[in-house]
């Protein structure tokens, strides 16, 4: 049942390396080319609790380009399970190749209006005794708990650990995770979502060590908006390092950590940690030939 965890690496960034901070990658990109990044962490627990209870359906939330949407997608036909997914917002006439690839794992699609999908308003047909609802981005405790095995990954020491927030979950869970001392920063890959704080703050575990610290500036305009600027960066990052990264979320990570180790946000002697938390099927819809891998 488990995924394997194995082809993750923990790599060295040294080209990050100035003002006294070392920098690490933990590649959780490489765990599958569909059910990639922290997506397999965050869903673990759900899909016990649907091979547990006998579940036959997995129903989740998502948008056209979800990462989500199509790991559920992935590891509900890798179980034998079926799934449905809730996409926000009409049924387009041309389908976007995450959701064609979604559709290729046997998963429904179900389009909902924007406003009933903001109201999280399922259709009655949904939530029977055969289905498993997973929130959306399995947001939760159980995404929180999966994410949290992430630390069983970290062979070395590190005074932060840097991640790319959607939901929150994965930070919730990277939090509760962390040593004393150590700390977690998180990007916000969404413009003006002032409810990020609650939404980590809710799936903490009580009497926490950990401290955190959200930062809301690298989002280039908000959700999936990228500038020529953030593609530059992508093909010169993967030219240092070998390392690609999406648009939507590892791209402004990478881009934000980089210049906070200029801005000496992170004091001397800092050794961060940057999840790389996969992504990488978003970049399908770019024009072929923008990026350089
Ligand atoms: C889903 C996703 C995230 C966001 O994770 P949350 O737990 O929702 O904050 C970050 N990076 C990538 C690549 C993702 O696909």
């Amino acid at each position: 049942m488990e995924l394997s965890t194995d082809p993750i690496t923990l790599d060295p960034l040294s080209h990050f390396l100035r003002n006294g901070v070392l920098v690490s990658v933990l590649r959780l990109d490489k765990i599958h080319p569909v059910i990639s990044g922290n997506k397999w962490f965050k869903l673990k627990h759900y899909l016990a609790e649907a091979i547990s209870k006998n579940k036959e359906r997995l129903v989740t939330f998502g948008g056209a380009y979800s990462n989500h949407i199509i790991a559920t997608a992935a590891i509900a036909s890798m179980h034998g399970l079926k799934s449905t997914g809730v996409i926000r917002g009409d049924r387009p006439e041309c389908l976007s190749l995450t959701l064609e690839s979604a559709m290729s794992y046997g998963m429904e699609l179900h389009f909902i209006s924007r406003v009933n999908y903001a109201r999280k308003k399922l259709p009655d047909t949904f939530g029977g005794k055969g289905d498993l609802i997973i929130p959306e981005g399995g947001y939760g405790e159980k995404g929180a708990l999966g994410a949290s095995s992430m630390q069983e990954l970290v062979t070395d020491e590190f005074t932060h650990y840097c991640c790319a927030i959607g939901t929150g979950t994965m930070m919730a869970g990277l939090i509760n995770s962390c040593k004393k001392g150590e700390k977690v920063v998180g990007l916000s890959v969404l413009k003006n979502e002032h409810s990020l704080q609650s939404a980590v703050s809710d799936l903490l575990k009580p009497n926490g060590v950990t401290q955190w610290q959200i930062i809301d500036e690298y989002h280039f305009g908000g959700y999936a908006k990228y500038t020529q600027e953030l593609i530059l960066f992508m093909n010169e990052l993967y030219r240092q390092s070998g390392i690609p990264t999406d648009r939507v979320y590892t791209a402004k990570l990478f881009y934000g950590i980089n210049d906070l180790i200029g801005r000496n946000y992170f004091p001397a002697g800092s050794r961060l940690l940057i999840i790389h938390s996969g992504g990488l099927q978003g970049n399908n819809s770019l024009k072929k030939g923008t990026l350089i891998f």
